[in-house]
């Protein structure tokens, strides 16, 4: 029996892909190991959002040269790594997922532009009592920062009825926390006249004892569904965790970054709404500190931001250009500054919650990773 190691970066999405490489390889007589040693094949799932995880996985690669190994994920969309690592086995993008036996028995590179229907498929779980749980693939979006775009596409929705009995299934196997995750939450639906709470309304009718976690959504994607979400947020089932990356408080960044220029009231608006119905819930946000056009007095908005809204869980990322990306053209500014930001931003953070820490008991949730 030939031994694999898949080797994880980046997001909830890539873990459950990994997930489904590994039930993949599972029915088909592959056993799963934990560590690299001893493994036939290494699979690298790959991200490409930070330039810090490219130089790890470039490293990572490097070190294990003398193995098999083969690499998925969003780099592959973003670099050229089959000039880069010539001694690849083989390489495949996020749309070839399904394709992992045949990489393995024919040694080659499989990438392609349409996306794989992945939703029932027979997944090896990374976690003990979480499932997690791909609702879509891609987004609605073109942020300029955003490499997993250009790897992910736009959206593509799993229908409810298929996400429902993946629920079902996982909730049969005895997992209690199901995890709804994919690049943006928030238009779950659209592409297939439906939308989230429509979703949660379906998926918490299954019978068992489970709780649901929704992963990130766009604030502008809310407007509309904000009332009947927040409504569904009133299920037993559904955890009070909520996830809107801001990304920016200043409307002139949020301009250049293609994002929505309302993403800010729209936030703040929701941010009081969810805590006056759920006082004990948890908020959590991303923040780009250092983003090219970003001045003293943008980087003052997006404090003042967090200061007012002090969400639980702050993300914070300082900018790295990444490559073919819009942002990456654009004049960078000097690492110390975007240093020094991150840790103006950091240090609020760690001020502010200490107090939320004494007041709620946030527990788990809050030091688990988003
Ligand atoms: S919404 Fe923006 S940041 Fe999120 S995946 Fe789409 S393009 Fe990237």
């Amino acid at each position: 029996m030939k031994k694999v190691f898949i080797k994880i970066y980046g997001c909830q999405a890539n873990i459950a892909d990994s997930e489904t490489i590994s039930g993949i390889l599972k029915e088909n007589n592959f056993e799963i190991i934990d560590n690299e040693k001893d493994a036939d094949f290494i699979i690298i799932n790959s991200c490409s959002v930070k330039n810090k995880t490219q130089s790890k996985i470039f490293d990572y690669i490097k070190k294990n040269k003398n193995k098999k190994i083969i690499v998925g994920g969003c780099l592959t969309k973003t670099v050229d790594l089959r000039k880069k690592f010539p001694e690849l086995y083989g390489i495949f993008d996020t749309n070839s997922i399904t394709q992992i036996l045949n990489i393995i028995k024919n040694k080659k590179d499989i990438f392609s532009d349409e996306k794989e229907n992945r939703i029932l498929v027979p997944v090896g779980r990374a976690k003990k009592e979480i499932a997690i749980i791909n609702i879509s693939q891609g987004c609605l979006n073109n942020c300029s920062f955003c490499a997993t775009k250009l790897a992910r596409g736009n959206l593509n929705s799993y229908r409810i009825g298929e996400i429902k009995r993946a629920i079902e299934n996982a909730v049969k196997e005895g997992y209690k926390g199901i995890y709804l995750t994919s690049q943006d939450n928030g238009c779950y639906g659209f592409d297939i006249i439906t939308n989230l709470p429509e979703l949660l309304q379906e998926i918490s009718s299954v019978e068992g004892e489970f709780i649901i976690r929704l992963g990130m959504m766009n604030p502008w994607h809310l407007r509309e569904i904000f009332p009947k979400l927040l409504e569904t947020y009133e299920n037993k089932k559904i955890m009070k965790f909520i996830h809107i990356p801001i990304q920016s408080g200043s409307e002139k960044v949020l301009r250049d970054m293609g994002r929505n220029e309302e993403s800010v009231k729209i936030f703040k608006k929701i941010i009081s709404e969810f805590r006056k119905k759920f006082p004990d819930g948890t908020i959590a946000t991303d923040v780009i500190v250092g983003y090219p056009i970003e001045t003293e007095e943008d980087f003052k908005k997006t404090y003042e931001l967090i200061s007012e809204t002090k969400p639980e869980v702050l993300n914070i990322s300082k900018f790295s250009p990444r490559p073919k990306t819009r942002a990456s053209k654009l004049k960078q500014l000097p690492s110390e500054i975007i240093k020094k930001r991150a840790k103006v931003l950091n240090d609020l953070y760690k001020d502010y919650i200490k107090k939320v820490e004494k007041r709620k008991s946030l527990g788990k949730l809050i030091s688990e990773e988003i």
